[in-house]
């Protein structure tokens, strides 16, 4: 039997997730999660839809998230395409619009599922290597391509590209999609959605999961220009699917209303990054210029994996990428609380 399943889907390589370890004493500054909770309005709204209306299937279209998120973003709701954390808004998208006879374009070094969805829908790629310095430029990106994506800030490294250099590329691709992926956007960088309006073949998604602290109730969307958004819509339909539940909804509205609790968060988050940065720096540390909850960071006197390896014995995770070579010497930290930024910076100083 096992033969047979492999036949079919022995060229898939799986994304491997961060891990999710169940010792609730860990420092887990891995996965990029918002170190604190959502605001008290959010949980609230959470509570108000634990009621008896749970026995009832949600709304396939979840129109009063759709709307929450169009107010907040000055778009129609038309515009908004709902999904089960972005990560199926990236399978839908994939999808529906990356299947072209032209291959995709994407970073490499980037988010690693986008591999993982070009293996399981057949989707012909080309990873364009980042610069020297892990700079993005989309000056490298040439016309020949069934379609563009790439996150902004990038992951892992968090750098930032400007929106102007988007705009320039949206200039001069007109013909196939350009989908910017905004899971961190909210950490210091100016979102494309402010260019939707003007460019027909521009998708950008967004996430709850971040700077929203909702990771654990799965919301991403995507805006973009109506028709693109009906593809979108087709397809999830395809699958009889609800994105979301009735409690992810309620969040989710709640969240873009509570506009000051967002901001707090935020801020909080850039203000210790900036003080994380300047601790590691002293520590020895070359550290990339991040626009995201988490750094990028290299130790000249320790490779990658054991000093991660050493964090871990003292009860703190980080993400450490063995490969491409390039990002071995290199970690992944999160932005914790003060306290989680502490406990690290106490590890590190043990295992320097
Ligand atoms: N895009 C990027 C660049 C990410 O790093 C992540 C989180 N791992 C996602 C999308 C997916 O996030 P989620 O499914 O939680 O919305």
């Amino acid at each position: 039997m096992s033969k047979f399943w492999s036949e079919f889907v022995h060229h898939l390589e799986p994304y491997v997730p961060g891990e999710q370890p169940k010792m609730a004493r860990l420092v887990k500054l891995n996965t990029n999660e918002n170190p604190y909770p959502p605001p008290p309005s959010v949980m609230q709204a959470i509570a108000d839809a634990t009621n008896d209306a749970l026995r009832l299937y949600p709304d396939p279209d979840a129109t009063a998230l759709k709307e929450a998120i169009a107010r907040h973003h000055g778009i129609s709701s038309a515009q908004v395409f709902l999904g089960n954390g972005s990560d199926e808004v990236l399978a839908h998208l994939f999808m529906c619009f990356f299947r072209q006879p032209k291959p995709l374009l994407f970073p490499d070094i980037s988010y690693s599922f986008y591999k993982v969805y070009c293996g399981l829908y057949d989707i012909d790629y080309r990873a364009v290597p980042l610069r020297e310095d892990f700079s993005l430029a989309l000056a490298d990106y040439d016309a020949n391509n069934g379609g563009i994506i790439f996150p902004n800030p990038n992951a892992p490294t968090g750098r930032l590209l400007p929106l102007a250099d988007i705009q320039a590329l949206l200039e001069r691709n007109t013909e196939t999609l350009v989908v910017v992926d905004e899971a961190y956007i909210d950490f210091g960088g100016e979102s494309a959605i402010a260019l939707v309006d003007r460019y027909p073949n521009l998708l950008v998604v967004q996430t709850l999961s971040k700077s929203r602290s909702l990771a654990g109730l799965r919301i991403g969307f995507a805006v973009g220009q109506a028709p693109l958004i009906e593809g979108l819509e087709r397809i999830k339909n395809s699958f009889n699917s609800y994105p979301l539940d009735r409690l992810a909804i309620a969040a989710g509205v709640a969240s873009f209303e509570d506009q000051a609790a967002f901001e707090d968060n935020c801020r909080r988050i850039i203000d210790s990054r900036e003080s994380l940065v300047q601790a590691l720096t002293q520590r020895g540390f070359s550290v990339l210029p991040s626009a995201a909850n988490f750094v990028f960071a290299t130790h000249a006197g320790h490779e990658g994996e054991a000093l991660a390896s050493a964090l871990r014995e003292q009860g703190v995770i980080v993400r450490h990428f063995k490969t491409p070579a390039r990002i071995a010497p290199y970690l992944r930290i999160s932005i914790g609380t003060e306290e989680q930024n502490e406990a690290l910076l106490a590890a590190l100083d043990q295992a320097l």
